[in-house]
């Protein structure tokens, strides 16, 4: 039997209700916030990445799926949303006349990486991007989102750790003190911080085998390293925060995976009894050089992705139960085949009319269809039969009351848009 890719999954029944709703509260949310929906190729140049997401990042050095296509093109399935937004944004100059444009994303992505509980090979995020401003209000307004994501999904202890990277300058003096702290201790760091250390030191205080170590917590921190500038950003992110009372903390060793971030840089974490431990959700961050670095004009820009596997995760871990209220309005019962033709009229025009709708296509007997209704549930049933047929009728009964009227084909929809209401009173 073929089996699926390994550190994929398949989505369906409760799974598949879970993640449309969250599609749903997504799309709400961004329409609330004035971001609009944007969509880029699953495949890109393979450049692109090496570029954009960095040469020295574990993405690009250990985890792309890079294959050539059949005209000899490098191509990689994109591992990140940002890389093809920005890319998306130059070639079709979006910049310009001061624009700002603010965008969200829902898709898959794909990383090489060891399968590991909530690590997948192809994975959701949910993200967004603002460009075209250097506004610390623009960084509190995106690390808003995923608070607020988070909190309207139910989940209550919601908390942003928040870290400054400086400008270029900043970094530059910072990544200084970096090497000279750290090469003391060369030999008692793992092999890849050995290399990150001549690549990327900065990168060595992201690591996940040598994060236990002294040194890491005794490491300088690139928050007294930020220059007046960057400084003053930082504070003004922390101050929009507080006014909008979002829980902050400041920890100096988050520097996120990626080499394109510029001053702002969050994580949005919850913590979760079922999960034993503090989780951290989503990440993401102020990226003011990646445009230019892609050969587009000077522009500042902010943006975050979060994952949907790990948000299933602690959904479930919470015991978070999503309400799809996904209910079938109407379950339509021929009580003989000979009267499916008329059932189908009704359907499609109940269908086209805004209500859900289903029916038998097993062949059931009208018995048999009755005993369904429990697993079905819909909130009426609509029964046909020889007489309904004849006279243009219906039999309509309300799955909750029982009771149940007959009435003319043309009240149908009258008669369920006025039950509806009851039911929603
Ligand atoms: P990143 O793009 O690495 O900053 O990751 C942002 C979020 O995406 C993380 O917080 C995770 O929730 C999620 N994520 C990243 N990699 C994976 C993966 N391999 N499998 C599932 N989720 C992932």
């Amino acid at each position: 039997m073929i089996q699926r890719p390994k550190g994929t999954y398949d989505v369906y029944g409760n799974m598949s209700k879970k993640i449309l709703y969250i599609r749903k509260l997504m799309t709400s949310l961004m329409e609330k916030y004035n971001y609009e929906y944007f969509r880029t190729p699953l495949f890109e140049a393979s450049e692109l990445f090496h570029r954009g997401v960095g040469e020295t990042s574990d993405i690009v050095t250990k985890e792309t799926y890079d294959f050539k296509d059949r005209g000899d093109r490098n191509l990689t399935l994109r591992p990140e949303g940002t890389a093809g937004i920005v890319r998306s944004y130059i070639e079709n100059k979006m910049y310009g006349n001061g624009n700002i444009v603010k965008c969200w994303y829902f898709g898959p992505m794909y990383r090489y990486e060891r399968p590991q509980a909530g690590r997948y090979r192809e994975f959701y995020q949910f993200g967004v991007e603002a460009m075209g401003s250097s506004d610390p209000a623009l960084d509190a307004e995106v690390i808003s989102i995923p608070v607020n994501f988070y909190k309207l999904l139910g989940l209550k202890d919601v908390k942003v750790k928040i870290n400054s990277l400086g400008d270029l300058e900043s970094r530059l003096k910072y990544k200084d003190a970096l090497l000279a702290y750290f090469r003391p201790y060369l030999d008692d760091l793992c092999d890849d911080c050995k290399e990150r250390f001549e690549k990327n030191p900065l990168r060595i205080l992201d690591c996940k085998i040598d994060n236990h170590l002294d040194i890491m917590q005794k490491a300088p921190k690139i928050t007294d390293y930020l220059n007046e500038e960057s400084q003053k950003h930082f504070e003004a992110v922390i101050q929009y925060l507080k006014a909008m009372d979002i829980e902050y903390e400041i920890d100096p060793n988050i520097v996120r995976g990626l080499d394109y971030y510029t001053h702002t840089v969050f994580e949005v974490e919850a913590n979760v009894e079922g999960f034993g431990k503090t989780c951290v959700l989503c990440g993401g961050g102020r990226y003011d050089n990646l445009v230019s670095n892609l050969g587009g004009p000077d522009t500042k820009a902010v943006g975050f992705a979060l994952g949907l596997e790990r948000l299933l995760t602690i959904l479930d871990a919470e015991k978070i139960d999503i309400d799809d209220d996904n209910q079938l309005d109407v379950y339509m019962i021929p009580m003989d085949s000979k009267q499916k033709e008329y059932a189908l009229k009704i359907l499609n025009e109940l269908r086209m009319n805004g209500f859900n709708v289903d029916m038998d296509y097993m062949g059931r007997s009208f018995k048999s269809n009755l005993k369904q209704l429990d697993r079905i549930n819909p909130k009426f049933i609509i029964i046909i039969g020889e007489e309904e047929e004849r006279n243009n009728l219906l039999t309509i009964k309300n799955n909750q009351t029982k009771t149940e009227e007959k009435i003319s084909y043309n009240q149908i929809v009258d008669y369920l848009d006025d039950k509806m209401k009851d039911i929603e009173d």
